[in-house]
């Protein structure tokens, strides 16, 4: 007999078996799933802590980044089509005005979602503090 042939009952033995068993797989995104704690997601920016000096922008390996005037300051812009996720950006931001996050979810048909402007982070700023008073 071949070796082939002496596999194959364990291999209907295995099938079967898996038949009964719940789904190694999750069900994402119909549940949702918290990336692990040190996971490389989506930045955030903190334009109050921004003092516009462009380290972010020069060290980019992927050229993501790109400073554009926002309410007189020169703000970065991320474009997260082009990001690695390395994050150099936000290790070498002498502010700490850019931090990690654990958001992945970024999957689109539109390249022009991937665009995160810093306004963005302006108006939810905003909004929080409004919501404080
Ligand atoms: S490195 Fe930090 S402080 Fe400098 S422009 Fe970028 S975000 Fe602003
Ligand atoms: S994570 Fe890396 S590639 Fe992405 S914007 Fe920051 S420095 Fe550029």
């Amino acid at each position: 007999m071949t070796k082939k042939r002496r596999r194959l009952p364990a291999l209907i033995k295995d099938m079967g078996s898996c038949l009964f068993k719940k789904p190694f797989t999750q069900e994402y995104p119909f549940v949702s799933v918290q990336a692990p704690e040190g996971y490389r997601g989506r930045q955030t920016f903190d334009p109050e802590k921004c003092i516009s000096c462009g380290l972010c922008e020069r060290d980019c390996p992927a050229k993501a980044i790109e400073l554009v005037e926002v309410s007189g300051k020169r703000m970065p812009y991320f474009y997260l089509d082009r990001c690695i996720f390395c994050y150099q950006c936000a290790e070498g931001c002498p502010r700490n005005a850019i931090q990690l996050s654990t958001n992945f979810e970024m999957s689109t048909t539109e390249k022009d979602e991937l665009l995160v402007k810093a306004e963005e982070f302006i108006s939810k700023q905003n909004i929080s503090s409004d919501e404080g008073q």
